[in-house]
């Protein structure tokens, strides 16, 4: 089944109502719910592990192509076991929900995020230079910290922390040592103390992250 095929298609006998014209649609529209299904995480709606390397596959493919780096953030939740342990997994869940919904409305829409495991989450950024990735991932780190969750009558600041690389057409890596790579500033940034944004050259100043018109236009909307 071809996934990229229109859903709906004239009859080639030209019959009016063809069940079979029918029962096409009906299945390649299936089809479409299904794949989304198995590319989603059903908690915060996400991609997921297996669709994450796919698609860096493909960005790191473009890269190769158009010569344009594909940035990748990765993000992980700050002594989210205290959460848990303080108020529940149930209410854990719906912090992991509060967070990645307010990083999904401060992303472009080209960005893909994806929830790496439990806490974790890895966002490519399509055709994105270093300075813009580290740009994107500071909004993101201040999204969190400056919006406290309430939990009943608590309020509760969730803060993360960051590390973000890039890849260029030049290298010669795997998607998952891409991963790897972009792994150790998420791991420098927990031992900074956490809720930063680590990556590699430390000179290069994360200008301010204010939206440019462009990255705003971009951005998801606002529902
Ligand atoms: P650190 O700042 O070092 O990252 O500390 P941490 O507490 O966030 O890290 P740790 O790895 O000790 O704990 C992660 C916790 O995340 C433990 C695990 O139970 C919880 N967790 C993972 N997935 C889920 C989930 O889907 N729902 C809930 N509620 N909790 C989850
Ligand atoms: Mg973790
Ligand atoms: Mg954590």
């Amino acid at each position: 089944m071809d996934f990229e095929s229109p859903l709906h298609i004239d009859c080639p006998a030209q019959i009016k109502k063809c069940p079979v014209v029918e029962e096409l649609v009906e299945l390649r529209a299936e089809c479409r719910r299904l794949q989304e299904m198995i590319r989603r995480d059903t908690l915060t709606g996400y991609f997921n592990f297996r669709y994450l390397l796919e698609a860096l596959s493909d960005e790191m493919e473009r890269t190769r192509r158009t010569g344009l780096p594909t940035g990748l953030i990765m993000i992980d939740i700050d002594h989210f076991k205290q959460i848990n342990d303080t108020f529940g997994h149930e209410m854990g869940n719906k912090a992991l929900k509060w967070c990645t919904q307010i990083w999904r409305t401060n992303i472009r829409r080209i960005d893909i995020p994806c929830r790496y495991g439990g806490e974790e989450f890895a966002i490519i950024l399509p055709s994105t230079r270093l300075a813009q990735a580290v740009r994107a991932a500071e909004r993101l780190r201040l999204a969190i910290a400056a919006t406290p969750l309430a939990i009943g009558d608590v309020q509760v600041t969730l803060t993360a922390s960051f590390g973000v690389d890039v890849y260029t057409a030049k290298e010669t890596l795997e998607p998952k040592e891409f991963i790897t790579r972009a792994d150790t500033f998420l791991l420098n940034a927990k031992e900074m103390g956490r809720n930063c944004v680590r990556y590699p050259g430390e000179g290069i100043e994360p200008a301010s992250t204010e939206l440019t018109q462009e990255e705003r236009e971009a951005l998801f909307p606002k529902r």
